[in-house]
């Protein structure tokens, strides 16, 4: 079976994506690249995460062919396959329908810097990008742009999309937006957030470097993030 270790954590992965209540049923999708064999495993479309096993999850080459696998890959594989074209140390890509990231996004209305853990963003600002149909390559290329040089974006009237240097890292990065959103919507719900500086979050961003335990491996100490 090719990429055994991405399938089982695509698997893994995504009953946490729904324990954690960042998708409702089958929505959100998760995928996982391997650099060396330039491939990705991918989500299946439309199915359940506490039913899906790895012989479910497909894998596909950057291209968007299917490489091996019997189910019909995630709609939004061309999404997830422009972070890995456009972002060299993307190794995992989430994407969630979660509650106050898509209140946001429904807004269109970024995220902005209330609370410091926006850094892991690899921003001070968590952009929205602007409403294209799911499954297309349309929304692929309005997520792409609307991205940028960041690791996380909202997608108007859908979701978010975190990326990362590895699956642990792309999924936290979308708890931790999750929290962001909550954040700024119970906030704003009292008063005036107050939002810190550019040169804070410079702060915060560079702090994070070096966050959280030594890596041994020396690519993950590259991409070290929080
Ligand atoms: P899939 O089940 O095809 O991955 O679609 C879910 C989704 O979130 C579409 O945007
Ligand atoms: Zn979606």
């Amino acid at each position: 079976m090719l990429l055994k270790k991405e399938r089982e954590l695509v698997v893994e992965y995504g009953k946490k994506m729904s324990s954690a209540g960042l998708s409702k049923g089958t929505s959100g999708n998760i995928s996982i690249y391997n650099a060396e064999e330039q491939l990705m495993a991918i989500s299946p479309s439309g199915v359940g995460y506490f039913e899906t096993v790895p012989e479910d999850v497909v894998v596909m080459d950057l291209e968007g062919k299917v490489v091996e696998g019997d189910k019909k890959p995630s709609s939004e594989w061309g999404l997830h396959t422009i972070f890995y074209v456009n972002k060299p140390d993307a190794r995992a890509v989430v994407h969630t329908h979660s509650t106050y990231c898509t209140t946001f996004a429904c807004l269109h209305m970024p995220l902005r810097a209330l609370h410091y853990v926006i850094g892991g963003a690899g921003t001070a600002t968590v952009p929205c990008a602007p409403y294209r149909t799911f499954g297309t390559p349309e929304l692929a290329e309005a997520a792409i742009g609307a991205c940028n040089k960041g690791k996380a974006v909202l997608l108007a009237n859908h979701g978010l999309l975190t990326c990362g240097p590895s699956i642990e890292k792309a999924f936290g990065l979308a708890v931790n937006m999750e929290f962001c959103a909550e954040m700024q919507y119970r906030a704003m719900s009292i008063g005036e957030p107050v939002i810190l500086s550019d040169e804070e979050m410079d702060v915060v961003m560079e702090k994070f470097k070096s966050y959280g335990q030594p890596k041994k491996d020396k690519e993950e100490q590259k991409s070290n993030c929080y």
